[in-house]
């Protein structure tokens, strides 16, 4: 497995961090007693989070790796997520992690969902490792200087760590000013906006490989889709798998949320 040596450094420097700092919990800032991403209560919440059905195919979250309309369209058929968005559940444990993922930039939060992916992924997916190539779907320039980092890209590093995958920079966002995809509300919008959004980085080597495209919230799936498109046709990959933190279920059957709500209960 190949990950670039600047991410190599970036673990030793953590491990020295850690024994000198004390750990804090992601989601709720409280001091931890042991090492790890979040307290016992928010570790707690996020497994019941997990707990949730698919929402599109019915089957729990940890066997199903169905993907959504927009991107089978790209011939993206497979997807692995670990908890379903819920829009208007902004104080949620799922929400919180996805936004100190994005905000506070704690390698003990990526970690964890590193390691989360690859237990989910090795559920899922059978193919052989060395068929495998992890990439990530790149932030704006602007995203980047705003908040310091790329979040996908560390995301996508921990998976690859996690998974004892290859990674590759596959993807580049072309010079243009594209606006953050969350501020559009429809996807008609969407797709216009990450039209020709993406190139082939240099040095790419997804030829031949079955991709795994890293991103931390799958919404409509246009951005994902649209990055899928550039890895097929001009990068060779044989395939693209979406994996995803987070999912945005669409044609939710009404009956599967009632299921969801008594187990919430
Ligand atoms: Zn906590
Ligand atoms: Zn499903």
């Amino acid at each position: 497995m190949s990950l670039p040596f600047s991410y190599r450094v970036h673990r030793i420097l953590f491990r020295i961090r850690e024994r000198l700092y004390p750990a804090v919990c992601a989601v709720c800032g409280e001091a931890l007693e042991a090492p790890g991403a979040l307290c016992p209560t928010c570790l707690g919440e996020y497994r019941r989070a997990r707990l949730f059905d698919c929402g599109q195919c019915g089957k729990p979250l940890d066997s199903c790796a169905c993907s959504t309309d927009t991107l089978r369209k790209a011939r993206v058929r497979r997807m692995v997520k670990l908890f379903r968005y819920r829009a208007g559940h902004e104080q949620s444990t799922e929400s919180k992690i996805i936004f100190a993922l994005k905000h506070k930039n704690l390698e003990t939060l990526f970690h964890f969902m590193g390691k989360e992916l690859a237990e989910a992924l090795s559920r899922v997916i059978s193919e052989p490792k060395e068929s495998l190539l992890v990439t990530y779907v790149p932030r704006t320039q602007g995203q980047i200087t705003a908040n310091g980092y790329d979040h996908a890209r560390l995301l996508a590093l921990a998976l690859a760590d996690a998974a004892g995958l290859s990674f590759c920079r596959c993807l580049a966002r072309r010079s243009r000013r594209d606006k953050e995809q969350k501020k559009m509300d429809s996807y008609g919008l969407r797709v216009k906006n990450v039209a020709d959004a993406f190139c082939l980085a240099r040095g790419c080597s997804c030829r031949g490989k079955r991709v795994l495209l890293v991103d931390d919230v799958v919404t409509t799936g246009a951005t994902a889709s649209e990055c899928a498109r550039v890895l097929r046709r001009e990068g060779g990959a044989k395939e693209v798998i979406a994996v995803s933190l987070s999912v945005v279920p669409h044609n939710v059957n009404p009956l599967l949320e009632n299921q969801d709500k008594l187990k919430r209960k």
